[in-house]
């Protein structure tokens, strides 16, 4: 079963991309909590699909616009959440929890300057995931993707590489604004990210599909600004910082894609 093709629904404040097979449905993150019902309505109401045939939801790290939605779509469908092979969670203990309030306030933030109003967003920040997955393997039950570990915006993302198709998924690795690709503010292990990009410009993908953005072409000189201008520390965002950036800065704007 050969993919059919790639879908890109737009949601809260992200794209989330589904994969699209005869008979079965890829999931490229969870999207926001607030995304679930519009997932589930494009597989009933667009693919004319029952919504078991989602199988598989990766989840690349576990921002609100990434990981927020894995769990309900679990519950609504039966798919499985995949996600990378971590010691601890993301949101550990009481900074943890600190953080992921910070991360969904962001997130308001966000979609409110982009004439959003306000949702549940709330989703559990510590994942129950159903396969943990590292480098190299393949997403499960679908063996033409390829789990790629590409750390750096935090300490456990993944891309995910379609290599008969050359087209990636990249989420947060890389965003575009205004024409031109642009690291994310936050990069929480810049020599790690630095490392990521190299490693994602050496599959040569025709095609990048951008979390905060649509379907890209992106070239190797693309890739080598963007390890060129990798800071040397790392760079952290709180909403009090973010609340002092004008919009362009926050680096989370995105085009508005023509499909659902
Ligand atoms: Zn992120």
């Amino acid at each position: 079963m050969s993919l059919t093709e790639i879908v890109a629904i737009e949601g809260y404040i992200q794209t989330t991309y589904l994969a699209v097979y005869p008979h079965k449905l890829l999931l490229l993150d969870g999207g926001c909590r607030c995304d679930v019902e519009k997932i589930l309505t494009y597989i009933t109401d667009t693919l004319k699909r029952p919504v078991s045939e989602l199988k598989t939801v990766m989840v690349t790290h576990m921002h609100p616009d990434h990981a927020g939605g894995a769990a309900l779509l679990k519950q609504e469908t039966g798919c499985q959440i995949v996600t990378a092979s971590t010691s601890k969670p993301w949101y550990k203990g009481v900074k943890g929890r600190a953080n992921h309030i910070n991360d969904l306030a962001l997130t308001f933030y966000v979609a409110s300057r982009q004439g959003k109003s306000i949702t549940n967003i709330w989703y559990d920040p510590i994942l129950k995931p159903d396969i943990e997955v590292v480098d190299g393997n393949k997403v499960p039950h679908f063996e033409d993707w390829t789990v790629l570990e590409t750390p750096g915006h935090t300490d456990r993302d993944l891309s995910l590489w379609h290599e008969p198709s050359k087209q990636v998924y990249t989420a947060d690795l890389i965003l575009k604004i205004r024409k031109k690709f642009i690291s994310p503010y936050l990069i929480t292990l810049p020599y790690s990210y630095r490392d990521s990009l190299k490693r994602v410009k050496a599959l040569e993908p025709d095609t990048i599909l951008l979390a905060h953005g649509e379907k890209a072409s992106i070239c190797a000189e693309d890739f080598d600004i963007l390890i060129e201008k990798t800071p040397d520390k790392p760079r952290h965002m709180t909403l009090v910082q973010g609340l002092h950036m004008t919009f362009p800065q926050l680096q989370f704007a995105r085009k508005r894609v023509g499909t659902p």
